[in-house]
């Protein structure tokens, strides 16, 4: 079921969420298909999207949902490793939509998750899904993209960061 997502200033988005416990539940499988959904939805209508994580949805619980080439629920994350170098990017979020944010990442990290049946599994991700894997991992610890906005200009409306910033600068989306 499609979900109201909050918005930037909602105090919600800043609790850190608690870890998954039941695994392989109603209500566990109840959320990831909300917040499947609900990106899916979003990204319908505005064209752009590619990750959501549960507090977005008001579920205060460690869960990202994933959909590049393949959806994927990750439960549990934590980073394990990640790479000293670091590449910057315009990243946006579906809590304040019409803004652009220029940060900072990792180029490649591993993560350590599990999956809905509380599988323990690693995943190794560069560029795109590795910069993608950060900002949803940062939502869990109530951390938003403006958080890490690499200095005061960095902070863009998509429409004036259409005109004067787009050509060459955005990672994908
Ligand atoms: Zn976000």
């Amino acid at each position: 079921m499609k979900r109201e997502i909050l918005l930037l200033g909602n105090p919600v988005l800043r609790q850190k969420c608690k870890p998954v416990t039941e695994f392989d539940s109603i209500q566990l499988r109840r959320i990831v298909a909300d917040l499947r959904d609900t990106l899916h939805d979003f990204r319908k209508r505005n064209g752009f999207g590619r990750g959501i994580a549960a507090p977005q949805i008001g579920v205060t619980q460690r869960i990202v949902f994933i959909h590049i080439v393949e959806p994927l629920a990750i439960i549990n994350p934590t980073i394990i490793r990640r790479s000293k170098r670091l590449f910057s990017l315009w990243d946006d979020c579906f809590s304040f939509p019409n803004l652009l944010v220029k940060v900072k990442r990792h180029y490649s990290i591993e993560i350590r998750y599990q999956n809905e049946m509380g599988v323990k599994k690693t995943l190794k991700a560069s560029g795109a899904l590795s910069e993608l894997l950060q900002h949803e991992i940062d939502h869990l610890n109530g951390v938003l993209a403006i958080d890490r906005a690499v200095d005061s200009r960095s902070i863009l409306y998509r429409s004036e960061w259409e005109k004067f910033e787009a050509r060459g600068q955005k990672q994908d989306e």
